[in-house]
């Protein structure tokens, strides 16, 4: 396994409210372990929330005495949304704050995924890449009703209004997948603020780009380079 990753707060933001986690050894009972989250809430809350989050989901998982990834991974998410929710109840400043959160874990040939929001996890091998979370945004929901094409969804300017996240509501809504990954297959995870500035064909070529010695600095360069928008969080798992 070899693992690119970074965040970088863009060319428009002052904070940086992306956060990952990367561990390529064991995290609790899990061999490995990959976060992206995405905070949002004024001030300082996005990025609170982002961070703290992930600590909460993190330190479940280092507790957990389950085997199964998938119930180690809901039991996380679980505590961090119970966790951010209570912060942002007992401060006003913090009223409202939440965050995506996508998880990833590679299990003897097999990626157990659990996500909410709208960060992303893509599969790609030398052919194509694969989106494999669906979105939780009013705009990815309005594409997938037919009420909208992919084309008129890529720029609407309600592209930001996500329709679940952590930390928002006592009751979280969390979906996981499971997918075979073999040699060669590279996962990425990323936040909106790659997926939204370079599309998935020139996420595609980077990644298969032989030469590019980091591909998570290459595909944040390009997204800088395309405008920087938003804050950018890439993770890059070449198995
Ligand atoms: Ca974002």
């Amino acid at each position: 396994m070899k693992v690119y990753s970074t965040t970088d707060i863009g060319r428009k933001r002052h904070t940086n409210q992306d956060f990952i986690f990367t561990s390529e050894g064991p995290t609790g009972n899990l061999p490995n372990l990959f976060v992206v989250a995405d905070g949002m809430g004024g001030h300082n809350a996005g990025d609170f929330a982002s961070r703290y989050g992930v600590s909460v989901f993190v330190e479940t998982v280092r507790r957990d005495k389950n085997f199964n990834p998938v119930k180690i991974m809901r039991n996380g998410i679980e505590a961090a949304n119970r966790e951010v929710l209570k912060q942002s109840r007992s401060d006003p400043a913090m009223a409202g704050m939440g965050t995506t959160m996508v998880v990833c874990t590679v299990v003897g040939g097999y990626a157990y995924i659990a996500n909410v929001g709208d960060s992303r996890l893509y599969l790609a091998d030398d052919n194509a890449i694969t989106q494999i979370t669906q979105d939780h945004s009013l705009i990815a929901e309005m594409v997938r009703l037919g009420e909208l094409t992919p084309e008129q969804g890529r720029n609407h300017p309600d592209k930001n209004i996500i329709t679940r996240a952590v930390g928002t509501s006592d009751e979280i809504r969390i979906d996981f997948f499971d997918i075979r990954v073999t040699e060669g297959n590279q996962i990425l995870m990323c936040s909106d603020g790659l997926s939204n500035m370079v599309e998935d064909r020139r996420i595609h070529e980077i990644l298969r780009d032989k030469g590019t010695k980091d591909k998570a600095r290459a595909l944040v360069d390009e997204a800088n380079a395309n405008g920087g928008r938003d804050n950018i969080a890439v993770i890059v798992i070449e198995s």
